[in-house]
């Protein structure tokens, strides 16, 4: 090479290094991921079974699933299943050798109403007692027999034993003059709500998926934050005339008790969206205003049982139907609680990497999708960290919510109690010492990469940490948001929080709020992914000298709080 040459190559070489000097450069310790590896799927390059002829040797992520469903589950949030699963959890995280394990209690009674509360005529939010179906038989009398594929709404009342009625069509009232007319007519009545048969698609698309290498690049081209794109983000459609807030109200208040005020015996609802058909019965709940021990008896039933019966009526052909429909309350159980375990940080013991998801699940299926899933790779998460016994500075805890379905209720309150009240942005030092928070809550598709959350600070942090685990994730990074999960209770008071992208699956079109959400739908390869991943990103967040780069503090909220409701 010519000497002349050489100098400029040399100076061109020093440059570049000095550039990438500037960009932050994280630490990766290779050994630490394939450790975590080998915890999980065993040193033969994964795969399980235990050979042929053998007895499969159990595997502690499915372990723990089978007990957040078959055995315990489900857990709708304060019922005694979710209790006895809470329960579950502490014994096996003691187990595992974690620390300050326990069951940290929260309230689900609301905060006296302040005006300006309830926007849009919304039912101010109500305590959540302790709720359980013990019977549920239905079906069809006459014209002929037909058992009747349904579940009790969540919340709802019990029937006086097995009672038997002539099934009307009757769309839900939309205004008292609605209720007006229907005045006299219900008595002994079964009804079913609606106007005739529901329309069902023929399913033309597959009914799980992966994301495609194009649905993925789709996700990514996103130059600035786009606010609010994610799921949950979506009002629920404008049905029926506009009323005022007091109208609302009032009207709520009379519907709560007018099925049973008339004399109705139990109300029948389907839904004729993917999820429910071909067998599939959406959860509903009954609503927990006033006293919900008054609830007409309540039930979702498939939309084919549905349709049937409307066909029925709808050629003048008189229906029976008969339920038996119990259901067991205790008004005093409305504390709830979320799950904690930790790892003590060795150099920065206050301060706090957070994972988790929620605990909580509607009562239909078993809740393994939605969000069993999650629960048992945060568990997961901390049983890796634990037995690998990896050194890290800062604390790591996990959390897993209850309350999550009726709103992210247990993460806010957790948020309130520990970091900061978005009504005052008042912070705490925990607040100060906070580094980060992963969640789980899109069912058991793998991690194919991550939401930032408007947060354009972690993208060269999170390239890094994915490039190091590039055989098990593409590492997808999108500037959008994602919502309807408990990463945003973090988010709403400037605490870095994350919710991974995952494989669709069948979650939308099958498991989601379903009777269908069951151990099955639980893919172990996909759940290992996970906990490989989530675990060494936990890890790399408890060890980089820094703490996560956080947004600007928001403004306070003010007293008048919302919260939709979870996913
Ligand atoms: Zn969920």
């Amino acid at each position: 090479m010519h000497r002349k040459t050489f100098v400029l190559a040399l100076l061109f070489l020093l440059v570049s290094v000095l550039l990438v000097a500037q960009q932050p450069v994280e630490r990766i310790d290779l050994n630490v991921i394939h450790k975590l590896k080998t915890a999980e799927v065993g040193g033969g390059g994964g795969g399980f079974g235990g050979g042929r002829g053998g007895t499969p040797r159990p595997v502690p992520i499915m372990e723990t699933m089978y007990n957040l469903t078959d055995r315990y589950g489900p857990r709708l949030t304060n019922s005694p299943q979710f209790r006895a699963a809470g329960e579950w959890a502490v014994g096996q995280l003691k187990e595992w050798g974690l620390s300050n394990v326990h069951l940290e209690k929260w309230s689900t009674v609301p905060p006296p109403q302040a005006p300006g509360d309830a926007p849009g005529g919304r039912a101010p939010r109500a305590a959540i007692p302790s709720w359980e179906m013990t019977e549920y038989e239905g079906a069809m009398v006459s014209p002929t027999y037909m058992p009747i594929i349904g579940y009790p709404q969540a919340w709802c009342g019990s029937t006086d034993g097995k009672v038997t009625g002539d099934a009307i069509l009757v769309a839900n009232p939309a205004t008292m003059a609605d209720m007006d007319k229907l005045h006299g007519t219900l008595k002994g009545k079964i009804v079913l709500l609606g106007t005739g048969p529901l329309d069902l698609d023929f399913p033309e698309k597959p009914l799980g998926t992966r994301y495609t290498d194009s649905e993925l690049s789709e996700l990514v081209p996103e130059p600035l934050p786009t606010g609010g794109a994610g799921r949950g983000g979506a009002g629920r459609g404008g049905r029926g005339p506009i009323l005022s807030d007091d109208e609302q109200r009032a009207l709520t208040a009379r519907l709560a008790t007018f099925w049973k005020d008339e004399g109705a015996l139990v109300t029948v609802s389907s839904n004729g969206t993917t999820r429910g058909s071909g067998g599939v019965v959406s959860s509903s709940s009954a609503q927990r205003n006033g006293d919900p021990t008054k609830n007409v008896p309540s039930v979702s039933i498939t939309a084919e049982n549905f349709n049937r019966v409307a066909r029925l009526l709808a050629h003048s052909v008189p229906v029976k139907l008969a339920f038996n429909i119990q259901t067991k309350f205790d008004m005093a159980q409305t504390d709830s609680f979320n799950v904690i375990a930790e790892i003590p940080g060795t150099a920065k013991p206050n301060e706090l990497v957070m994972v988790g998801g929620h605990f909580d699940s509607w009562h239909v299926g078993t809740g393994a999708t939605d969000n069993g899933a999650g629960s048992a790779i945060a568990m997961e998460v901390m049983r890796l960290l634990k037995s690998t016994n990896l050194k890290m500075d800062r604390t790591v805890r996990m959390a897993l919510w209850g309350g999550e379905e009726e709103g992210l209720l247990g993460s806010a309150a957790y948020v309130k109690e520990h970091f900061a009240d978005p009504a005052t942005m008042k912070t705490t030092s925990e607040h100060d010492g906070f580094a980060g928070y992963f969640n789980i809550d899109n069912g058991t598709g793998r991690i194919r990469g991550v939401y930032l959350q408007g947060n354009e600070m972690m993208r060269p942090i999170f390239e890094q940490w994915f490039a190091a685990v590039k055989d098990l994730t593409p590492g997808v990074i999108t500037s959008r948001n994602t919502g309807g999960t408990d990463h945003q209770s973090y988010d709403a008071v400037g605490l870095p929080g994350f919710q991974f992208i995952q494989d669709p699956m069948d979650y939308d079109s099958r498991t989601h709020h379903t009777n269908m959400d069951t151990y099955e739908r639980i893919q172990q390869a996909d759940m290992e992914q996970m906990a490989i991943v989530e675990a060494f990103f936990v890890y790399q967040a408890a060890t980089r000298p820094e703490k996560l780069p956080r947004k600007d503090l928001p403004e306070p909220r003010g007293t008048g709080g919302r919260g939709g409701a979870g996913n």
